[in-house]
């Protein structure tokens, strides 16, 4: 659909590159000048090209090269790409140059590019990325989501709504009202669809893509391919093309893992020593020091409150994010750990999926989360768009058969690093008359 909408300057711009002999010295400069562009050999035009050499992408990524031409010929596309690969540009770049290639919406309030995410902080960076690629061509985007007053997001839309970014909860509910209409979208997009099947979105998925027209194109992506997301994707896509970027469930290259064997009790005290001497280290980067700037997540939100408190008591610079804490709360943690005002911040796994914070020197897990795919999710926090990062897991005696679970489905076996002082106790021997005896006792 959107290749029959591919404009003229397009046409002519893949004349100018692709014919054999340029007529004019000028025509040949014009044409070396465009091929110099990063992402012009992807289909994209000109515009959208200097934009995002502006912004500092050199060249596209592997996600960014397979999806980015398929996208501008009209295609579905369901894509599997681990966190941090530049899924966000792979989608937003095609779908930037659709609209402008096309004629606008007969309503300036309609969106005509929808994108559903999870959860608010992701709705939020895809948004912020939207507006940077978007700049000056006119085109509008909004960002809705729940837990703020709506309001502020009607007016929005009021004003002009060309791409439209939204948590599934929140949108239902501006279209049950009536406020905004999507009647007109041409372009679907799902991101992070694994995770909001987790989250129990498929209901609100449902009764939203019913609104949606059925001529459209639509574009899914997933970090992992299970049996729901083939299903997803049968409903809503039509003779989709696959992309699979790199290997499935797999942290990125770049990051080396460790993990720490530790008795339980005595984590948060090994927790403060790493962070110390992490903090006092110099942390090299691609051969550059750079400050720490470390992620520490945990499983439950008491005890990101715990660890959190247990940090700052102790004089280190650390915030906190998890979904207890108002949204006002969570976007001041999280735009100040952005900003670096705190080197540490520690999280729940509301943190692992998608967000986008620049230069995490480490993930430090404090204990290993219950999936393999969420490890894969912390993880891949660090070593963005091809850095490099550490990551690390604090495991007792007990969280042993869940990291060997990771590992197996990793494909790697990790080092166990002991500290003097913190280590597990050794595993009880006992003979098979104590151990009868034990399974006896318990019974009575
Ligand atoms: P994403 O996977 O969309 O969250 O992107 C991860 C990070 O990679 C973001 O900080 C992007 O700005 C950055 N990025 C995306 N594409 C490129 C590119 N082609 N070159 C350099 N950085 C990129």
């Amino acid at each position: 659909m959107a290749g029959q909408h591919r404009c003229d300057i397009m046409k002519h711009n893949h004349e100018l590159s692709h014919r054999a002999v340029p007529a004019t010295t000028e025509h040949r400069a014009a044409v070396s000048d465009l091929e110099q562009l990063p992402f012009f050999d992807l289909g994209l035009i000109p515009e959208i090209c200097e934009r995002v050499t502006k912004i500092g992408y050199a060249t596209p990524t592997p996600i960014q090269r397979e999806a980015i031409p398929l996208i501008l010929e009209g295609h579905d596309v369901i894509g599997i790409a681990q966190t941090g690969t530049g899924k966000t540009a792979a989608f937003m770049l095609p779908l930037i140059d659709s609209l402008l290639c096309s004629p606008p919406a007969k309503r300036k309030d309609e969106p005509r590019v929808l994108v559903l995410t999870p959860t608010r902080e992701l709705a939020t960076q895809i948004h912020e990325a939207t507006v940077s690629f978007a700049q000056r061509t006119g085109l509008r985007a909004v960002v809705v989501f729940g837990g703020v007053a709506q309001r502020p997001q009607e007016r929005e839309i009021a004003k002009g709504c060309d791409i439209l970014i939204a948590t599934p909860g929140r949108l239902n509910d501006l279209i049950g009202q009536r406020v905004v209409s999507i009647d007109s979208v041409e372009f679907l997009v799902l991101d992070e669809a694994d995770r909001m099947l987790d989250m129990g979105f498929l209901p609100q998925i449902k009764r939203i893509t019913a609104h949606l027209p059925r001529d459209r194109q639509t574009l899914m992506f997933s970090a992992t391919l299970s049996h729901d997301i083939e299903e997803l994707a049968r409903r809503l896509t039509n003779d989709p093309a696959l992309i699979e970027v790199g290997g499935r469930r797999k942290p990125a290259e770049g990051i080396t893992q460790k993990i720490y064997s530790v008795m339980r009790l005595k984590k948060p005290e090994l927790l403060l020593k790493l962070l110390t001497e992490l903090s006092q280290g110099e942390v090299i980067s691609d051969g550059e020091a750079v400050p720490m700037r470390t992620l520490v997540f945990t499983r439950t939100k008491h005890d990101a409150d715990r660890v959190a408190h247990v940090l700052s008591h102790a004089g280190m610079n650390v915030t906190k994010l998890h979904s207890d804490l108002t949204q006002s709360e969570r976007t001041r943690a999280l735009a100040s750990f952005k900003a670096g005002k705190f080197d540490t911040l520690v999280a729940t796994d509301v943190a692992s999926r998608g967000l986008d914070i620049e230069d995490i020197t480490h993930v430090i897990n404090y204990e290993p989360p219950m999936s393999p795919d969420d490890y894969v999710h912390r993880v891949g926090r660090t070593a963005r768009a091809e850095k490099t990062g550490v990551a690390i897991t604090l495991v007792s005696p007990e969280e042993e058969p869940l990291m060997r679970d990771i590992e197996k489905r990793v494909g790697a076996e990790i080092e166990r690093t002991i500290v003097e002082g913190y280590a597990p106790p050794p595993p009880i021997e006992m003979s098979q008359a104590e151990r009868r005896r034990l399974k006896g006792w318990s019974r009575r």
